[in-house]
């Protein structure tokens, strides 16, 4: 099996690297809009397995081999893949405008399956107006590590479309969970809205960052705190997930919280830029006083 993810970032490379790891699978296209973001992200999984070799819990000749299945460039490379995986940023007119180019311009193989990787977008909308539909297959961060995979028909996914992705998810050694088309689907309808909530609880003082995301761990046994959670999965996936719920619902429950969008608005995506509710700088984790820096300089009306 040939397979095409598309996008390179937090998920993509995850993706791309449960991919190669599976036998049955013999080349892995890893895309991004521009070359050099392809191969940061295969730079990515390259390290990944430099310290699992320091480790000795693999060895040279395993990571080579599952390396060399990865090939990475522009989506244009991606002409003969069976299966292709979107994994780029949560925007329903980003994702539409995609699969139309893939699937009018670039892939040739007429039995080709389109996934999406979406975290919250209606299945039916991305695909609709396409040659062929669009299954979700949601998988969850990091990807090579997660065991489970959200899979989703939109209104015209055919059923043996269904079946095919759950199988392949089997394969990989996941777990597949079929669930309803849903704003958030099951995961993210629970656990978006408690990481807004944590923000909140920190945005009214109740307690700093670390005292939140302690007390979630301590207190629930979940083994990452709220903020440090968002700031893993990126705190503009966080803030395009709640739109998406709070817009699809109406619901006042899921607005997003003003600090969410003042975050993403100042950049402070979390662990991918280095900052986030925690300073990741020099390979530290050092919880940022976001009151302080607040009051040191104000936002402009
Ligand atoms: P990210 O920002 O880390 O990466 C997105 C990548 O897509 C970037 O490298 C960007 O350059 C690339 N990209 C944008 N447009 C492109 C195009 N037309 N062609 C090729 N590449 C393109 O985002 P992410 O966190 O990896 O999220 C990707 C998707 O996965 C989103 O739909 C998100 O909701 C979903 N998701 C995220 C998580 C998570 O924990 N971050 C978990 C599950 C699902």
């Amino acid at each position: 099996m040939k397979v095409a993810v598309i996008g390179a970032g937090t998920m993509g490379r995850g993706i791309a690297q449960t991919f190669a790891q599976c036998d049955q699978v013999e080349k892995v296209y890893l895309c991004d809009i521009e070359l050099e973001y392809a191969e940061y992200g295969l730079k990515k999984i390259v390290s990944v397995f430099s310290n699992r070799i320091a480790k000795k819990k693999m060895t040279q000749q395993e990571a080579g081999k599952i390396l060399s299945k990865i090939v990475t460039g522009t989506d244009e490379i991606a002409t003969d893949p069976d299966l292709v995986v979107e994994a780029v940023i949560e925007d329903m007119e980003m994702k539409k405008k995609l699969f139309k180019h893939l699937q009018n311009e670039i892939v040739t193989n007429p039995d080709c399956i389109y996934a999406s990787n979406t975290s919250s977008l209606s299945i039916t909308e991305i695909g609709a107006g396409l040659k062929k539909p669009i299954v979700g297959m949601h998988f969850f961060n990091p990807a090579p590590v997660m065991k489970l995979v959200e899979v989703t028909a939109g209104l015209n996914t055919p059923d043996e479309t269904v079946e095919t992705v759950k199988e392949i998810s089997a394969t990989l050694g996941k777990t597949a969970v079929q669930v309803q088309e849903s704003a958030g689907f099951v995961v993210n309808r629970l656990l978006i809205p408690m990481i807004n909530e944590g923000i909140e609880v920190y945005s009214e003082g109740v307690s700093d960052i670390t005292g939140i995301d302690n007390a979630m761990k301590l207190g629930c046994n979940h083994p990452m705190g709220p903020l440090e959670l968002g700031d893993y999965i990126g705190l503009d996936v966080v803030l395009a997930i709640m739109n998406v719920l709070y817009e699809e619902t109406g619901d006042s429950k899921y607005r997003p919280a003003q600090l969410l969008k003042k975050m993403v608005r100042g950049g402070h995506l979390g662990v991918k830029k280095g900052i986030g509710f925690y300073d990741y700088s020099d390979g530290g984790k050092v919880a940022v006083d976001l009151k302080k820096k607040s009051a040191a300089a104000p936002e402009s009306k």
